[in-house]
């Protein structure tokens, strides 16, 4: 893999729920959506921009995900 190489890689998330997903607790749900800008957790009550939420979500499924731990350095120290 290239990645091994140049350290650079690329990685797809699934866009699926982010929409609705907190990225604090997890908890999705439509109504968390209040609408177009707004977010607001029905279960933990994070509350903030939708957006930014639904990139906070991606983030961590990223870094969580099958791709989060797939290309670490072969040789350490
Ligand atoms: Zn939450």
């Amino acid at each position: 893999m290239t990645c091994d190489a140049n350290r650079v890689r690329f990685a797809s998330v699934s866009p699926r729920n982010t929409s609705r997903e907190c990225h604090v607790c997890g908890h999705a749900e439509q109504r968390n959506r209040l609408d177009r800008d707004h977010f607001r957790c029905l279960k933990c009550g994070y509350a903030g921009d939708a957006d930014l939420n639904a990139a906070r979500v991606i983030l961590k499924r990223f870094l969580t995900g099958p791709y989060g731990a797939g290309c670490k350095p072969k040789v350490a120290g």
